[in-house]
């Protein structure tokens, strides 16, 4: 599954991504997080990235694309992945689109998380990330026990928890600015190509996840890619019906009389017209009479039976002449005999 989550800051892409990540077992992608690595490294492009990031603005989008495109080459994406933090503007949106139909790989969905501006400003104020294994938790909305009692996995000890120089109060607000004049206009852009969900992404964590499940399953029944897979599936069922068909024994159709041919070929519709003629044409039947089909067989049959009774008739005259006819007959052709001889 290829998911792109879309939010402001603070509206828990992070958090949700890595529980997406446990449930589905696909790479989380986050740029943020790229980004922050590479300041931490001291790369030439982390160098490059850093005031940019220090200030709230968004790092040029030919560092962040050149680092999507590197990301997005590695096998570990080959079942699907979850972008976090990309897109953030259009000119992003239509370089990966652009990226992924290149690989073959369109987005399966866009969630858009959305969160109220006064909240979104609370959790920012209150995260803190773990500078060992990057945990991020809430010190306003979790018991600081509870954040004591759970060890870092890297080092085995208590967190060791940090704030984010980017989320104090003033880059804060110039980030959520960023976002509102960048970023929200990608909620048209992928409502424009129908895989934009949006849910709640207010409340209980876990039920966070369980819209944003429902959110994907949603998304994934509309995608071009579904409705080529149940298309296909249709077509394998009809395929397989008509397979049956034929196998079947071909039932025989009683034979119909010439009666019952004329009428089915003359009244084939079950409009009243044609019902009518049906009905007359089958009382014609029943008579002896015929419809004009029946009819015109039936006149060459007879016309067949009256040529053959002419032609018995002629025979059978030629073999019974009277016998004064025989006379007069032979009487002339002697006279013709005569004449003929006087006249040679
Ligand atoms: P995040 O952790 O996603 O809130 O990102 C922290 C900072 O990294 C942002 O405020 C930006 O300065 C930078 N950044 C992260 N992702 C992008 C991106 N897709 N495009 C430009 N800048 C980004």
């Amino acid at each position: 599954m290829r998911i792109v989550l879309l939010g402001a800051p603070g509206s828990g892409k992070g958090t949700q991504s890595q529980r997406l990540v446990k449930e589905h077992g696909i790479p989380q992608i986050s740029t943020g997080d790229l980004l922050r690595a590479a300041v931490a490294k001291g790369t030439p492009l982390g160098v490059r990235a850093k005031e940019a990031m220090d200030a709230g603005r968004l790092v040029e989008d030919e560092i962040v694309l050149g680092m999507i495109r590197e990301r997005l080459a590695e096998p570990d994406v080959a079942n699907g992945f979850i972008l976090d933090g990309f897109p953030r503007n259009l000119l992003q949106a239509d370089a990966l689109d652009a990226l992924l139909t290149e690989l073959g790989q369109p987005l399966d969905a866009v969630v858009q998380m959305d969160v109220e501006y006064d909240e979104l400003m609370r959790r920012i104020s209150g995260r803190r990330s773990c500078a060992d294994c990057g945990a991020v938790f809430n010190v306003l909305t979790t018991p600081a026990q509870q954040i004591e009692n759970d060890k870092c996995p890297k080092t085995g000890e208590p967190h060791k928890l940090f704030q984010r120089p980017d989320d104090t109060e003033e880059t804060v607000a110039k980030r959520l600015k960023v976002y509102e004049e960048k970023t929200r206009p990608l909620i048209d852009f992928y409502r424009g190509k129908g895989i934009l969900q949006t849910i709640n992404a207010e409340g209980d964590v876990e039920e966070i996840t369980e819209r944003l499940e429902e959110a994907l399953q949603a998304a994934t029944v509309q995608t071009p890619a579904a409705a080529a897979k149940r298309k296909a599936a249709a077509k394998k069922k009809a395929a397989a019906k008509k397979a049956v068909a034929e196998k079947a024994p071909a039932r025989k159709a009683p034979a119909k009389s010439a009666a019952q041919k004329a009428t089915a070929k003359k009244a084939p519709a079950k409009t009243a017209a044609g019902l009518k003629r049906a009905a007359a044409a089958k009382k014609a039947a029943g008579k002896g009479a015929t419809t004009k089909a029946a009819g015109k067989t039936a006149g060459k049959k007879a016309g067949a039976k009256g040529t053959r009774r002419r032609t018995a008739v002629a025979k059978a005259g030629r073999k019974t002449k009277s016998a004064p006819a025989r006379r007069t007959l032979a009487k002339k052709k002697s006279a013709v005999k005569k004449a003929g001889k006087r006249s040679r």
